[in-house]
């Protein structure tokens, strides 16, 4: 693993005791499927992630209701706070001491019950008088616990459909939306499977609004190695220009360029569809037939750059994108390893390159600093800033020291990776 850009818990937005329960089970470092859903949870967007098997879902999901949980007012007297639903009571089971193992350290230990058929329903009612904080049920016997009173979803702030293809297919449908008519519409919901046959993917997308999706196959952390990192000063207003010529002077196939609102998006593809290239918008006020046919057009090469929102350009994977350009600088270090790992996928080499000026430069140095990256500064021959970004105090080392050898080692790695 890269030492340049390991990725860490602790970049995720999780609170202390459940790090330590990370470490605890030796989990060393998120899995891609952790990275990139625990901060959409986090956030509050409903997510429908795909990733194979072993690849770590499970506290993808427990860790983020767990962080939620935790952050929580007082759980209303009767009322679930998260709905774990699996098809199996084997799954119910597993999932049950995953929550117990990473919750080990929470100051409060959460109330968890499991609620499956093939046992006497009698304990399960005991135990969710009061209500609890997550419930990990199958669909059958949960709705037994529903019509016999012993359990009221309408609080439910978390819905959570693990192994969701095969929830969909062994005749739960029904089950299914009958649930779904008990929860409340605000509740967050999260889907994931290892696999989603087309015919599923219709129903998957009634469940979920505006969903995030997240699709991985495992291998496909972003490797430092594989993409050369580069940043060039320019002014805010001649960013456009200077896209238009490094896109002219690089025989980039597909360029993704990441911009910070849906207004950018529009204004910069427009900018860019004036001057003649194929490019257009990919954001979350399109409709999904649009942003479907854009993401599309982009992969058949008919399309040679695509301006995303972070949101829009997440579920993003193209096997052999050589370019992404980040024409305004992402709002966390997560998101910069979100973006920059869509290129130099799968064993292929990208670039990624940074447009900041004086009033990101400080901004960048963070991200840079979270992710133990010393990048040299760029200008362009044509675009050199009239307002220079300060350089770092320290450039490419820690606050006070001199650059140490392993400091300059990578900075000569990310010059060797520039390309001419
Ligand atoms: P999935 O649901 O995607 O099939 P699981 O959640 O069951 O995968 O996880 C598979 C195995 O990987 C489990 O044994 C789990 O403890 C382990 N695991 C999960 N996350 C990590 C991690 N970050 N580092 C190391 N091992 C992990
Ligand atoms: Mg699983």
């Amino acid at each position: 693993m890269s030492d340049l850009f390991t990725p860490q818990f602790w970049s995720l937005g999780l609170c202390d005791e459940l790090i330590r329960a990370t470490d605890d089970l030796g989990y060393q470092e998120p899995t891609p499927v952790q990275l990139a859903t625990i901060p959409a949870v986090l956030r509050g967007e409903d997510i429908w992630v795909s990733a194979k098997t072993g690849s770590g879902k499970t506290a993808a999901f427990v860790l983020p209701v767990l962080q939620a949980l935790r952050m929580r007012p007082a759980r209303a007297h009767g009322s679930v706070f998260a709905l774990l639903l699996v098809p199996t009571r084997e799954l119910a089971v597993q999932t049950a001491a995953a929550i117990d193992a990473l919750a080990a350290h929470l100051p409060a230990r959460p109330k968890t019950c499991v609620a499956v058929g093939g046992v006497s329903i009698n304990p399960q009612m005991l135990l969710l008088r009061g209500g609890a904080d997550v419930v990990v049920a199958t669909p059958g016997r949960l709705l037994d616990l529903c019509d016999n009173n012993a359990v009221v979803l309408a609080d439910v702030q978390m819905l959570v459909l693990d192994e969701a293809d095969r929830l969909f297919s062994l005749g739960f449908a029904d089950e299914l939306s009958r649930i779904m008519a008990l929860l409340p519409a605000h509740c967050q919901r999260l889907l994931f499977s290892a696999t989603f046959p087309a015919a599923i993917r219709a129903l998957a997308a009634s469940l979920l609004r505006e969903p995030t999706q997240i699709n991985i196959d495992a291998g496909a952390l972003p490797d430092a190695h594989a993409i050369a990192q580069r940043v060039i000063e320019v002014d805010a207003n001649r960013r456009t220009m200077l896209l238009r010529h490094l896109l002219d002077t690089h025989a980039w196939t597909h360029t993704l360029v990441f911009v910070a609102t849906k207004q950018a998006a529009s204004t910069v593809a427009q900018k860019l569809t004036r001057a003649g290239l194929r490019a257009s918008a990919l954001h979350g006020d399109q409709s999904q037939r649009v942003r479907t046919q854009a993401l599309a057009n982009f992969k058949a090469g008919e399309l040679q750059v695509l301006v995303a929102t972070d949101l829009a350009g997440r579920g993003i994977d193209i096997d052999d994108l050589p370019a992404v350009v980040n024409y305004d600088l992402p709002r966390s270090p997560t998101d910069y390893l979100h973006r920059i790992g869509r290129t130099g996928r799968a064993g292929g080499s990208g670039v990624a390159i940074s447009f900041i000026d004086a009033s990101t430069a400080a901004h960048f140095a963070l991200i840079e600093r979270r992710h133990h990256l010393s990048l040299m500064r760029e200008t362009i021959v044509g675009f050199e800033p009239t307002l220079a970004a300060p350089q770092p105090l320290n450039p490419g080392g820690v606050k006070g020291k001199r650059k140490s050898k392993k400091d300059k080692l990578r900075e000569a790695a990310a010059r060797a990776k520039v390309p001419s």
